[in-house]
């Protein structure tokens, strides 16, 4: 958490609250956070520069300015930006002063996992993502995708929520996109038939879109929009959260459970729609 959808969401806030403003100051809270750099030369390089752009990667937001520099900024676990007051102003690791309204433009991070890195421009920004974070999730084609799924024998879930994979899918998602797909999280990658591998690929898409649409997910207090407003994609979906509810295709009570290579984290299927072909597993395995 965030994932692709609350990352988009925060990007589509940002956007017409930056994109043409100038960044008057830049002040970094949190020295921690940033990698590469000092935050003199983080500030120096973004001073009085206008912003071009805001892109988002995965889980990523990059920050394109109209000479060059890119910030790129990962919020990973509880990171998140505010375009009013921030509910814990004690947690901001960043604020942009800017000319134009709202004027301050906050990056709060409750338990500073995200990360802050200044590049020279977009396309060594993208570079250097691409070192760690295979195609955007809404980009990927099925092929790509199955010649990663193909090569590994660790069981689905864990796979599509691994970023060289495939980026910008984690917990939430993934259960999502397998009910939808009528896989068992547990069925090993490599076991998959191609007609299976598609089913898979064809939710992705429209599952993210109405996560975006629904501005995110919120399930405690982390994640927020830059207006502090929680994400509704829990009044929508069909599996995260629904645990001993009933499957809304067959009825049969929703499990919750955890499984190998996930440690702390639920997974949620429907034992009856997302069967575990026994046999194909154990030869994989
Ligand atoms: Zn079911």
């Amino acid at each position: 958490m965030p994932e692709l959808p609350e990352v988009e969401t925060m990007v589509r806030g940002l956007r017409p609250a930056m994109i043409g403003s100038t960044i008057q100051k830049i002040e970094l809270l949190d020295h921690f956070m940033i990698h590469g750099q000092t935050p003199e030369q983080i500030s120096q390089a973004l001073t009085n520069q206008s912003v071009l752009a805001i892109h988002r990667r995965g889980k990523w937001v990059l920050f394109e300015m109209q000479n060059g520099p890119v910030l790129v900024i990962e919020p990973r676990m509880t990171g998140g930006f505010w375009l009013i007051n921030p509910d814990r102003p004690d947690q901001a690791r960043l604020i942009f002063h800017t000319t134009t309204a709202p004027c301050k433009i906050w990056f709060c991070d409750t338990r500073r996992l995200g990360r802050i890195r200044l590049y020279d421009d977009l396309s060594q920004a993208q570079r250097s993502i691409s070192m760690s974070q295979a195609e955007d999730a809404l980009a990927i084609t099925c092929m790509a995708l199955a010649e990663r799924l193909k090569k590994t024998s660790r069981t689905i879930k864990p796979v599509l929520m691994d970023q060289k994979v495939v980026s910008g899918i984690g917990n939430i998602y993934a259960d999502e996109i397998l009910f939808a797909s009528r896989i068992h999280p547990e069925q090993v990658a490599s076991s998959l038939k191609a007609t299976e591998i598609r089913r898979i690929h064809a939710q992705i898409r429209p599952i993210l879109e109405r996560a975006i649409e629904a501005e995110g997910t919120s399930f405690d207090a982390g994640y927020r929009t830059v207006l502090g407003l929680e994400g509704g994609f829990l009044a929508i979906n069909a599996m995260y959260g629904h645990g001993g509810e009933p499957c809304p295709a067959c009825q049969t009570p929703i499990v919750k459970k955890q499984i190998r290579g996930l440690a702390n984290r639920p997974t949620h299927y429907c034992p009856k729609c997302q069967t575990l072909p026994r046999s194909r597993n154990r030869n994989q395995s």
